[in-house]
Order: structure tokens, then sequence, then C-alpha cells
């Protein structure tokens, strides 16, 4: 059993997609790492959050574009469960290609395969255990205290990754964060006996992943009227979020003059499904219209999963954050706005950058130094071994 005064390289806080693509990176370099989890899924939102579509790594044009961990988790979600890859993503008509590079997953079938692959690459899982407070030396994080059934400790390592989707651990030790509200929404899976039939009739059990999606989508359509936006950064905030997104799903079976035995909700999310909460005002922001460019410290590409075209350079300082060092920020708290964070928050940029955050972990450790001091062009060096690119010429764009 792992024990709280055991010394680590590299704390991953949060163990969502981000987190995972980060541990994984660390330990496959030889980095002590933790990760540390306040549920008992791996996944976040992508698994205990039924968000169960790892969307395009290709630009909708027949061009992969997101290549490393990302790729190698989008492979996963299906190991043990439904899903492909579509087979005509390159075959381009008309300027587009017909279908994307991307998956539809069972939840759990996606953790079967974390699990799996978490242990396989050494990584000290801490599951249902709670980072809170940061341990600072002057303006360095040297750890975080952690609470789990063994009771409360702290946890210390050379260098500390931000994955909790929230920026916790950075806005606790004094980094600027800034926070956005979120429509009321939730997604869910249900099943019937129209989707049992569906399923054989296909003589498949894929269409039992049936989903339910309610309230508003990402740019506020079909938001219910008269409720008001939610904010996911106090626990008032987030509870009242989670029981009227909840109202939602009863108004769908109290609506319905359908047999209970015949169409039912078979999953809630076991998190708080917010798009945003609060993320970091980083050393480089990503913002509207720097789709296309050229960025010289960029340490990776990332599509546009709303349209065929845009491509996107990641900007190293995205990660970093001002004031606080020995601390990296990956997934959906990295510093993204506007129309650049619709791009970045969803899964396959968070493995992006998660990858992205365990490189330059292991860079600052074997350097002894911290990650705001990490050269992006020694990143660019280790993507370069690793055959992943991450200029827009690298793929032809
Ligand atoms: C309604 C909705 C629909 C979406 N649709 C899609 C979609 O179709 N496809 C897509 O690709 N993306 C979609 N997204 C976005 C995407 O799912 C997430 O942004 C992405 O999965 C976030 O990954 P992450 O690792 O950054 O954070 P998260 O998934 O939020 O993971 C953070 C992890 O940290 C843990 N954690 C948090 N605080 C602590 C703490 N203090 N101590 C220990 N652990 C902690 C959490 O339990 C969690 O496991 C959607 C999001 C929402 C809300």
């Amino acid at each position: 059993m792992p024990q709280f005064d055991k010394p680590y390289d590299v704390i991953v806080a949060g163990a969502g997609i981000a987190g995972i693509a980060a541990a994984l990176e660390a330990s496959r370099a030889g980095l002590r790492t933790c990760l540390v989890e306040k549920t008992v899924l791996t996944g976040g939102l992508a698994t205990s959050g039924i968000v169960n579509i790892y969307l395009p790594i290709c630009d909708g044009r027949g061009t992969q574009v997101t290549f490393g961990i990302a790729e190698e988790l989008l492979h996963l979600s299906y190991r043990y469960g439904p899903g492909d890859v579509p087979t005509d993503w390159r075959e381009v008509a008309d300027g587009r290609a017909p279908s994307r590079f991307r998956v539809t997953f069972s939840p759990a079938a996606f953790i079967l395969a974390l699990d799996e692959v978490l242990v396989q690459a050494g990584v000290d899982v801490w599951l249902d255990t709670l980072v809170s407070t940061p341990i600072m030396e002057d303006d360095r994080v040297t750890g975080v205290e952690v609470e789990n059934k063994s009771g409360r400790g702290v946890l210390r390592a050379k260098c500390l990754i931000d994955a909790t989707g929230d920026a916790d651990v950075a806005y606790l030790a004094g980094a600027p964060c800034t926070e956005t509200d979120n429509w009321l929404s939730i997604w869910a899976l249900e099943t019937s006996l129209d989707v049992a039939r569906e399923a054989v009739a296909a003589d498949s059990g894929e269409p039992l992943l049936s989903r339910l999606t309610l309230g508003g989508w990402n740019n506020g359509q079909n938001h219910p009227g008269g409720v008001r936006k939610f904010r996911g950064t106090s626990g008032a905030e987030v509870t009242e979020f989670v029981l009227r997104s909840r109202d939602l799903v009863r108004e769908v079976y109290t609506q319905t003059d359908q047999d209970r035995h015949d169409k039912f909700c078979l999953t809630l999310p076991g998190m708080a499904q917010f798009r945003t909460t609060r993320r970091l005002v980083g050393q480089t922001t990503m913002t509207e219209g720097q789709d296309g460019r050229h960025v010289d410290e960029s340490v990776g590409l990332v599509p546009d999963w709303r349209r065929a075209g845009p491509v996107w350079e990641v900007p190293y300082g995205a990660l970093v954050p001002r004031k606080v060092k020995g601390l990296l920020a990956a997934g959906r708290c990295v510093d993204s706005e506007a129309d650049a964070w619709e791009v970045m928050r969803v899964i396959p940029p968070c493995a992006l950058t998660g990858q992205i955050a365990g490189i330059a972990a292991a860079l600052a450790v074997h350097h002894n130094t911290t990650p705001d001091a990490v050269e992006p062009s020694l990143i660019q060096a280790k993507l370069k071994e690793y055959g992943v690119p991450f200029h827009l010429a690298q793929v032809g764009l």
C-alpha cells in the first residue's frame, strides 16, 4: 500500500483523461509518479461523467493532426467494449471526409482499459483520495495535503500537475485563474425495449449505449427557459447544478405515458457535468482566431471538433501558471478562452496537454528545475523522438 510519506518525482492531481495522460508519460519516462483521484473511477468526465464520445483527432479533411497518448487512449476506449474508428475518415470528397477519426465508447469498458494501462506503466494510483491544500515553499509548490480512509497526510514531489479540471491546486497555490458560468444540462444513459429491439435487429450490443442529452448545449442552445447559469466553483453551486440537472431527467419520465418497465434511465453521471469551472491564466492565452497560425512554442496540434478545417497549434505557455512554480495545468483548465476554449476543452486536447505536462515535468525533474524554466524546444525535441507533429507544416497543413 502506498504510504503518505513516500516521496514522488511527480504528483498528478485528478485521474481524468488529462491526468491519466500526464501520469502515463511521467511514469514511462522513469519518474516516481502518483495519480490521486477523489472518486474510485479513472477517466473523469469521459467515464464517470458519461461523456462517451472521443471527439476527432483529425481535421475533417482526411488529415490526422493529434497523435501520441491522445491517439493511444482513443484506441483504448474500445478495447473492452463497442466502438470503432470509422474506416472512411480519410476518404475526401468536395474537400471533406464523410466521417471523422473519433469513437463512441462504453464508459465502463474504457475504465477497465485505463486501469490496466496505468498499472502496466507503474503509476502509483491513489483512488478515493482527495487532494486539498497545496504545500508551498515560498512561491513553489512542493506537495499537497490529501485525505482518504487512512486519514489526512501530505504527499511531496518535485513537480505537481493540476489535472483536477477545475485548476483547484493552482488556485489554492495562488496562481491567477478565471471562472466561467455553465448552462444547465445533463447527459445520462437510458435503456428501453426499443433500444433492445434495435440491438437484436443489428445483431450488436452497440445500440444499448443509448444516450439521453438534456438541457443547454455547449453554445447555450436548448437551455431551459427561465433557468439561471451555474458556476462550478462553490459547494452550493455544484450541489444545486447537480440536483437541478437531475430534475431535467425526471421530467422526461413523468411527461411520458410510456411504461416504466419499457424505458428508464440506466446510469446517471457520477460527477458534476460542468463544461468549465475555473481555468488558469497562464503564461500564454489561446484565443479566438489563432487557428491555422504557426506558434513557435507549439507542443501539439488540435482540430476543431465542430467543423472540418481549422487546426490549432497549442502553446506550451497555456499550461504554465503565473506566479507559482513547480506546477503545471493539464486538461480543461489550461489557459484558453472564447473559440479556443471550445476547441481545447474536449477529450483529445485534454489528453494532449496531459502528455505535454508529463514530458515537461520529466524534463524539469531531470534538469533539476521547475516547469516554467523548461524550454519548449526541449519538449519539441522529445515529441520529434516520438514522431509526434507539433507544427501545421509537419502534417502538410
Ligand atoms: C455535458 C458535457 C458534454 C461533453 N461532451 C463531450 C464530447 O462529446 N466529447 C468530448 O471529447 N468532450 C466532451 N466534453 C468535454 C470533456 O468531457 C471534458 O472536458 C474532458 O473529459 C475533461 O478532462 P479533464 O481530464 O481535463 O478533466 P475531468 O474529466 O474533469 O477530470 C478531472 C478529474 O479530477 C478529479 N478531481 C477533481 N478535483 C480533485 C481533487 N481535489 N482531488 C482528487 N481528484 C480530483 C475528478 O474526480 C476527475 O476524475 C463534454 C463535457 C460536458 C460537461
